[in-house]
């Protein structure tokens, strides 16, 4: 049968999956192997987790558990997990993360893979979390890559190129406690007047919409209960929503409720069926903080070209981090999210002009979605890519996890 990636779009060409059941099982498929790729859970939206000369790999079926270290205030998780089933160990332990992606079904090692992210002015990336990993080289061998090895910059964001990941360590934090509100159709002039001062009033502020549309949809905040957050009756201009008068949902996270972070920071729950259920494309853009309102004005001003195909744009705040090519280094950042309608080939034409429209304000790209921009520029627009290239080359000298995807952007 064809295995497929989650939204359908990408039929992966590997001709057989692996799902080893121990550590010493993977490492005998990777010794033995010319070409070989990790699968996590499939979500990103195209096919960097494909490899069509080998194998794909899963590590779901590995035995482990979290374990966590109190007095280290560290985690090692399972790479295979679901971020959402981590973080309902994590909270039975009395402690938690600094913040989720919107779906909890993504596993912990594809979601860091790629650089995944919520929002929030101080909350980095999830990789960025990432203070040790265990994984089996292209060799066959097990190893271990621990806080205070450089290398770890460049692992922590490796999108599949070093080995598959079998543990990931992450550093944790107390349990704290979250509320969502939800602020309905912001005026665009009132939000972008007041940006900054929006997308700081919580903890993790997301803001719905789209471009050609005459107001936002809505501002969607995620709030801390240890930040003594304000709830005010309006902002930028729009009421608080009733959570009251929302329809009910299967899919959506508590709105409302004081609840814990793992049931709150994720905008789906992992019970539901998440987004458009899979009947939907991704892209999604990163720019300066210092652009982010250049950057907001430049998609509407090409608003009635991107909306027919669009589902709607989220825009969320990422805090800077220092790995080596993640989209989100060096600088706090922006991004804009875009939800696309399963229009494929339009999609596809799309993705350069806006990459255009963007190109002033040096956009980076998200590695997991779809996107148009070359290596020559990918390379041009990450801290340290080259470093990058040459780590991947001496941790896998022949190749092994090299794939059409790594080709692209000139990894290979
Ligand atoms: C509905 C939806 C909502 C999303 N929301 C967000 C969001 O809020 N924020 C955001 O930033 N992204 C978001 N994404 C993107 C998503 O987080 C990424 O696509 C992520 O990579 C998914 O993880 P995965 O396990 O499904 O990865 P896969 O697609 O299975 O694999 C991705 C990469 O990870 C590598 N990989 C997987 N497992 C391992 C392993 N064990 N060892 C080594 N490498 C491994 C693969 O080789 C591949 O290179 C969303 C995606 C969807 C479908």
């Amino acid at each position: 049968m064809t295995r497929r990636n989650w939204s359908e779009n990408v039929a992966y060409r590997s001709p057989v999956l692996h799902e080893p059941a121990s550590v010493e099982q993977l490492c005998e498929v990777l010794a033995g192997a010319s070409a070989a790729k990790a699968l996590g859970t499939r979500h990103c939206f195209h096919d960097i987790a494909d490899q069509p000369d080998g194998a794909q790999v899963s590590v779901a079926g590995l035995p482990g558990e979290v374990v966590v270290d109190h007095e280290a205030m560290t985690a090692s998780v399972p790479a295979g997990w679901s971020y959402g089933r981590v973080a309902d160990a994590l909270e039975a332990e009395g402690v938690a993360l600094h913040n989720l992606g919107s779906l909890p079904h993504i596993s912990v090692a594809g979601a860091t893979a790629t650089a995944t992210h919520g929002s929030g002015d101080t909350n980095p990336i999830l990789s960025a979390a990432v203070v040790g990993m265990e994984l089996v080289d292209a060799s066959g061998t097990l190893r271990r890559v621990d806080a205070g090895d450089p290398v770890l910059g460049a692992l922590a964001v490796g999108l599949g190129a070093f080995g598959i990941i079998t543990r990931l360590t992450l550093a944790v934090e107390p349990s704290y406690t979250v509320w969502q509100d939800m602020y309905l159709a912001p005026a665009w002039d009132a939000l972008l007047g007041d940006l900054d001062a929006v997308m700081g009033s919580a903890y993790s502020v997301n803001l719905h919409a789209g471009f050609s549309e005459p107001t936002l949809r809505l501002i969607w905040r995620k709030c801390r209960v240890d930040a003594g957050t304000a709830r005010p009756d309006t902002l930028a201009g729009a009421p608080l929503l009733d959570p009251a008068t929302l329809p009910p949902s299967v899919d959506r996270t508590e709105v409302g409720p004081v609840g814990p972070w793992s049931r709150r920071l994720a905008h789906f729950r992992l019970d539901g069926v998440p987004s458009a259920g899979g009947d939907e494309l991704q892209s999604e853009y990163f720019v300066a903080r210092r652009h982010a309102v250049d950057a907001i004005e430049a998609m509407r001003r090409i608003g009635d070209r991107v909306d027919p195909h669009l589902r709607g744009t989220e825009i969320r705040t990422v805090a800077a981090d220092d790995l080596w090519i993640s989209p989100t280094g060096g600088e706090d950042v922006l991004s804009i999210g875009l939800t696309w309608k399963k229009h494929p080939a339009e999609v596809e034409a799309l993705l350069a002009p806006i990459e255009d429209a963007l190109a002033p304000f040096d956009v980076r790209v998200h590695p997991g979605k779809l996107f148009a921009m070359g290596a020559e520029t990918f390379r041009e627009r990450v801290a340290r890519y080259d470093d990058f290239v040459d780590a991947v080359h001496a941790w896998d000298p022949d190749g092994v996890f090299a794939n059409p995807y790594l080709r692209r952007i000139g990894v290979w």
